[in-house]
C-alpha cells in the first residue's frame, strides 16, 4: 500500500511540474511517507525528519504523510516546528494546497473514506506491476493492530471504478495487477442501481479478460475471508499467481483468541488444504507476531509447529510492539524484550530455512518471470517469479526487451535465485 501511495504522490507532483531526485539537497519538496504499524518504524520517522531538516535546501518544503502523520497530528509541528505539512493516509491528495500557500502549516488527518481515489489525477503510464487499491481500512480489530485507527473502518471502492483503473493500467504498460487492501479479500461492493454485490473473485474474473494483463495477485488477506468463490479462482483462473500471503500471526489458539483473531487452527489448516486442492502448486506465506502479551514458551512452540506444518515460504515475522489506541497495549503480562528477541531469532532462522529449501527446490525448473529492471550494477536484470522470489539474470540485449520471460533457475540461496532466459 505504501508503494502505491508513493507512486500516486510522485505522479501528482509531476502534474505540478516536479520531477524525482535522489539528492535530498536538490529537492524543492520532501515527503516522508510513513507506516505506524510497529513502534520501531514510527520512532525512526522523527529522527529521519531531523536529518532531512539539516540536509535540505533552506526554502524546501518538507512534511510527513501516511499513518504516522495521522497518529502524530498537530504534535508533529510541536516536535519539528519548521515542518510544512502533516497529511494522513486518506488525505495526501491535499498536498498541492501547500504549493499554493507555502507559508501555512497544512494539517489534515481526517478519515475521508474514498475521496482521495476520485481526486488523485489518473496515472498516465503504468509500471509493469500496477497496484490497484480496492478497499481501505479494516473492521477486524485485532487487539495489537493500529490500522483501524490510522486507516479507519473498511470501505470498498465501486466495482466500476476499479475496473476503469485496471483497464487504464493495462492500456498504459501494466502486465501484472496487484489488488490492494488492508483486508483485501473482504472486498464487497453492492451496486445500488442493480442490487448486485461484487466480491474480489468478480474483480479477478473481469481483470483476467484483459489481454495485456498476464498475472494477477492480491494482498493482504484475512484467513476467514478466503471464501469458496475466491478459492475457486485458483482452480479456474491461470492468470492468478499460485502464491498467497495469508497471515496466521500465531500457532497458539490461546494467543489467537487474545489477538481477537477468532479462527481455529483447524479452520486455517482446512483453508490451506482447500487452496492446495484448487491449485496444487500454490505456496503460502504468513506474517507472525512473537512475544504477544502472555505468550508462553509452549504458545511459541505451537507457532514453530504451525510453520513446520504449512511450510510457509517468504514470511515476515515481528516482535510484538505495543501501539497506541490498541487493546493489547493495555494487557498485563507484556513479554520482556530479551525473550521476544530470542523467540524472533528462533522463528526467523526456521523461516529462512524453509525459504532456502523452497528456493533450492526451484533449481532446474523453468518459470515465467516478470522483469523489474536492472540491478544497481546494471549488469543484471531482476525478475520476479510467480512466487515473488527475486531472480537475477545476466543482462543481454535479448533479455532487456522482454518484460515476461521463461527463466530456467540455475542456482538458489535464501534470498534469491539465479537464472537464464530460455528461448
Ligand atoms: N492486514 C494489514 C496488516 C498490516 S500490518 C495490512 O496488510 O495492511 C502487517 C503485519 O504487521 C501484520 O500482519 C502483523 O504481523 C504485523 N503487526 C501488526 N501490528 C503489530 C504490532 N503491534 N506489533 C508487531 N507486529 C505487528
Amino acid at each position: 500500500m505504501n508503494v502505491y501511495d508513493g507512486q500516486r504522490i510522485a505522479a501528482m507532483l509531476e502534474k505540478h511540474g516536479f520531477e524525482q531526485t535522489d539528492a535530498l539537497s536538490d529537492a524543492d519538496i520532501i515527503i516522508l511517507n510513513t507506516c505506524a504499524v510497529r513502534e520501531k518504524a514510527t520512532n525512526k520517522v522523527f529522527s529521519a525528519l531531523g536529518r532531512i531538516r539539516r540536509a535540505k535546501k533552506p526554502d524546501a518544503l518538507f512534511g510527513i504523510v501516511g499513518c504516522v502523520a495521522r497518529e502524530a497530528g498537530a504534535t508533529a509541528f510541536q516536535r519539528i516546528p519548521d515542518l510544512n505539512f502533516v497529511l494522513g493516509p486518506q488525505s495526501y491528495h491535499k498536498l498541492p494546497e501547500i504549493l499554493k500557500n507555502p507559508d501555512t502549516k497544512l494539517l489534515n488527518i481526517d478519515l475521508t473514506g474514498l475521496e482521495k481515489f476520485d481526486e488523485l489525477p489518473q496515472m498516465e503510464k503504468s509500471p509493469a506491476v500496477a497496484y490497484i487499491p480496492i478497499q481501505e481500512g479494516c473492521n477486524h480489530c485485532c487487539t495489537y493492530c493500529i490500522v483501524p485507527y490510522t486507516r479507519g473502518r473498511e470501505l470498498s471502492r465501486p466495482f466500476k471504478d476499479i475496473l476503469r483503473d485496471t483497464e487504464l493500467a493495462a492500456n498504459t504498460g501494466a502486465i501484472e495487477i496487484c489488488f490492494l487492501g488492508q483486508n483485501v479479500n473482504g472486498y464487497k461492493y453492492t451496486d445500488e442501481a442493480t442490487g448486485k454485490t461484487y466480491r474480489l473473485s468478480d474483480l479477478i474474473k473481469e481483470t483476467a479478460k484483459l489481454n495485456n494483463i498476464k498475472r494477477i495477485r492480491f494482498t493482504s488477506s484475512y484467513p476467514t475471508e478466503m471464501t469458496d468463490d475466491l478459492i475457486d479462482m485458483f482452480r479456474t483462473e491461470p492468470k492468478l499467481l499460485p502464491f498467497l500471503n495469508m497471515p496466521i500471526q500465531s500457532g497458539s489458539q490461546n494467543v489467537l483468541t487474545r489477538m481477537n483473531r477468532p479462527y481455529t487452527l483447524n479452520l486455517y489448516i482446512d483453508i490451506v488444504d482447500k487452496l492446495k486442492a484448487a491449485r496444487p502448486d500454490i505456496q503460502i506465506s504468513s506474517d507472525f507476531i512473537v512475544g504477544f502479551p502472555g505468550e508462553t514458551d509452549s504458545d511459541f512452540e505451537q507457532t514453530m509447529e504451525i510453520a513446520k506444518k504449512i511450510k510457509y515460504i517468504n514470511s515476515y515475522s515481528f516482535k510484538y510492539s505495543p501501539r497506541p489506541h490498541t487493546a493489547a497495549a493495555l494487557m498485563k503480562d507484556q513479554i520482556p524484550e530479551s525473550i521476544k528477541s530470542e523467540r524472533l531469532a528462533k522463528l526467523d532462522s526456521y523461516l529462512n530455512e524453509l525459504q532456502r529449501s523452497f528456493n533450492e527446490s526451484c533449481i532446474g525448473k523453468t518459470m515465467e518471470c516478470l522483469c523489474e529492471g536492472p540491478d544497481k550494477t546494471g549488469k543484471h536484470l531482476v525478475y520476479r517469479t510467480p512466487y515473488m522470489q527475486q531472480c537475477i539474470v545476466n543482462a543481454t540485449s535479448k533479455t532487456c526487451e522482454k518484460q515476461l520471460a521463461n527463466i530456467r533457475i540455475t542456482a538458489a540461496n535464501k534470498a534469491s535465485l539465479r537464472g537464464e532466459v530460455q528461448d
